[in-house]
């Protein structure tokens, strides 16, 4: 299928490497490009806050596909490229080094970027930020010779470089704005959670205060907080946040609202481009609205999915979203959305004091979300109860007898 078409995919990570195995698995045998910017072959990025940080895992159990793969299944990997513009009449890609490549059919995995916090000091050697494979090697190195850590910022990533900075040695110092950790993502109670467990590990966290300044010399020697509390540290770590890499989209004139706006087959503006993983923001007839969705299972099935829309298949894509998280000796994984206003009950399954528990958000009885925190094979269960949206017996539901497959109508 789609000999003598060329199909190129711009953004060599997860989602990019996903739809161009899924391409190939379902018979597409046209000519088929995947450029990135990146000096590595695509890698998933969870083990970078986690096996990869902590000293566990080798890189090599990060890529997506081994090195063979390309050669194998005939996919022209161009690394070390950026794209530059899209020429949608000329139906053309420019690359950095002045190439241009056709394609009939373009995908943009383009994916996020952090937000960097622009601050006095912000340029100090010292202050990392994590994203890339690169930047972990960095902040593994600065972890590993120990010294005070501070890390700004208490959302997934600065809880999880916390948990590998403990792991290494480190002393550190948490801070973040709001009164727990998490407050924004699961509210204050499962925050006092997550800021229980660190506060265990002999993480100092810092709540309701921002950073105003870094300071130091050639390199950083301490933060500066919003109530004028100076904290000393050899390395610090912003994570506070991403945003989508929408340029390229912009500039082509396609439309974008937080993300690359695609409809349920991840089909932008445009009928021959698409679009998916953190950088697109798409439709899903399960929630009848848009999901922008950060995260690495999302990247996985979207890639895969928006290759069989490629190839022309009239699937929509519906999946509940999930995440996980490892800290510590604390795993999770969450399923669903449960945004303020989207929910009007919470049922925990077990005590989160013992840290073997489940939390579920309810809408009108049924379940929005559900958390199981070193609760395992579980999630299938949950997220065929969000699936179904039909309302469950409270009590059952509470009852960690009750197995959550019998729950599911
Ligand atoms: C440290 C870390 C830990 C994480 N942990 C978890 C976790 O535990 N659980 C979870 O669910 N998710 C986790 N995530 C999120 C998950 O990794 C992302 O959702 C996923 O990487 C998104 O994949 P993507 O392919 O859409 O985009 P990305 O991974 O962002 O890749 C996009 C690629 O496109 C390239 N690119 C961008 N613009 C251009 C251009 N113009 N030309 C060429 N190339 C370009 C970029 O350089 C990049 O390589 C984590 C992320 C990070 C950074």
């Amino acid at each position: 299928m789609g000999d003598g078409q060329r199909f190129v995919i711009v953004g060599a990570s997860l989602a990019g490497a996903s739809a161009a195995e899924s391409l190939r698995e379902n018979g597409f045998t046209g000519l088929l490009t995947l450029i990135g910017e990146e000096p590595y072959r695509p890698y998933e990025r969870p083990p970078l806050s986690k096996g990869y940080l902590l000293g566990k895992e080798p890189a090599d159990k990060a890529y997506v596909h081994s090195e063979s793969f390309y050669r194998e299944h005939n996919v022209e990997l161009r690394l070390y490229t950026r794209v530059t513009a899209i020429d949608r009449e000329a139906k053309e890609v420019s690359l950095g080094g002045g190439d241009r490549v056709g394609y009939d059919k373009l995908l943009l995995t383009t994916g996020s970027s952090v937000v960097r916090l622009k601050i006095p000091g912000a340029e100090l050697a010292g202050v990392h930020y994590l994203r890339s494979l690169d930047d972990s090697e960095k902040l593994k190195q600065a972890l590993e010779s120990g010294g005070q850590v501070a890390i700004v910022g208490g959302g997934w990533i600065g809880l999880e470089v916390a948990a590998a900075a403990r792991h290494h040695g480190a002393s550190v110092v948490l801070i973040e704005p709001q009164p727990t950790p998490l407050h924004a993502v699961l509210g204050p109670e499962l925050g006092e959670f997550y800021a229980q467990v660190h506060r265990d590990h002999g993480v100092d966290l810092r709540l309701g205060v921002g950073v105003t300044e870094y300071t130091g010399g050639d390199a950083v020697q301490a933060v500066t907080l919003t109530d004028g509390t100076r904290v000393p540290a050899d390395t610090v770590v912003v994570g506070v946040g991403i945003r989508p890499n929408v340029e390229l989209a912009v500039d082509a004139g396609l439309l974008v609202d937080d993300g690359v706006v695609v409809d349920e087959y991840l089909r932008t503006t445009d009928p021959d481009i698409f679009a998916a993983g953190d950088v697109a923001n798409a439709h899903n007839p399960q929630y009848g609205r848009h999901l922008r969705v950060q995260h690495w299972a999302n990247a996985k099935d979207q890639g895969a999915a928006a290759a069989r829309s490629m190839l022309g298949s009239d699937e929509p894509f519906t999946k509940v979203p999930y995440f996980f998280s490892d800290q510590y000796d604390v795993g999770m994984e969450y399923s669903g959305l449960h945004r303020p206003g989207e929910y009007d009950d919470v049922v925990y399954r077990g005590d989160p004091a013992s840290r073997e528990f489940c939390v579920f958000w309810l809408k009108e009885g049924g379940v929005v979300a559900g958390m199981n925190v070193n609760v395992w094979d579980v999630h299938s269960d949950i997220r065929a109860l969000i699936k179904s949206g039909e309302p469950v017996d409270r009590e059952r539901l509470a009852d960690p007898a009750t197995s959550l497959g019998s729950l599911v109508h």
